[in-house]
């Protein structure tokens, strides 16, 4: 139900959480954070309210890294248990995947990906995902081109946000039919589903358009369709009071 994205120079753990909390009046039923650190990815994720994975962060610390990705989930496929929380990573590890939304077709790609070897964990709709950015990168190693041949065979409505361990100052969103918000910091960009999010950090907002994907780095963004033809971006200004 909530998305954060992070890369910058700050603990992407802190920043992710506290935007998270920013996105909890929307409510949800788990929620889980990826961060991008020495060299490879790290996860946690807990069926519950944020505090539930706050202890399981104490309890279990993760690596600290500057660019990661958090999500507060509200169930539609698979219930919500710890398994189905996200994110949800490819059989090796390496890439992470928040998902807001329903992929109407993720039946039939799950049954796809388990006949090519794939091991799915989850009863989830988004896990799909995952898995299928791991096999595009057998033939390209550009995580932003990768989602875009993705969300070329899902249907449904999704804002989607992934981080790979082999490119670790890069985040990448995408949406079609759900919300996806960038901010522009100074040395530091966001990604969230509602600008609450990261309003402490930034107020130079850009709206993602329909079936679009935005690759997200310390110093800029990158927006595109799905089909990479390079997409106008235009910023616009936040001047509403988030502490209301
Ligand atoms: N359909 C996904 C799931 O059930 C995402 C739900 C959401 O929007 O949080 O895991």
């Amino acid at each position: 139900c909530g998305i954060v994205g992070y890369v910058g120079s700050r603990s992407a753990l802190d920043v992710v959480m506290a935007g998270l909390k920013r996105l909890e009046y929307r409510g949800y039923d788990s929620a889980g954070v990826a961060v991008l650190a020495d060299g490879g990815l790290a996860s946690a994720k807990r069926a519950g309210k944020l505090v539930n994975l706050e202890k399981e962060l104490a309890e279990r610390p993760l690596p600290t890294g500057t660019t990661g990705i958090g999500h507060t989930r509200w169930a539609t496929h698979g219930g919500p248990t710890d398994a189905n929380a996200h994110p949800h990573l490819d059989n090796a590890g390496r890439v992470a995947v928040v998902h807001n939304g329903i992929i109407e077709n993720f039946a039939a790609l799950r049954a796809e990906l388990a006949e090519r070897g794939h091991e799915l964990t989850s009863e989830t709709d988004t896990e799909v995902v995952a898995h299928l950015l791991a096999e595009e990168f057998s033939s390209c190693a550009d995580l932003a081109e990768a989602m875009r041949l993705v969300c070329r065979r899902l249907e449904g409505a999704f804002t989607l946000v992934a981080v790979d361990a082999d490119d670790p100052d890069v985040v990448v969103g995408a949406r079609r039919n759900s919300p996806l918000v960038v901010g522009v910091g100074e040395g530091e960009s966001f990604l969230a589903s509602d600008v609450a999010a990261f309003i402490a950090h930034t107020r130079e907002a850009i709206e993602l358009g329909q079936d679009q994907v935005v690759e997200l780095r310390r110093d800029g963004v990158t927006v595109t369709g799905f089909d990479g033809t390079p997409a106008e971006v235009r910023s616009y200004h936040v001047d509403w009071d988030a502490s209301a």
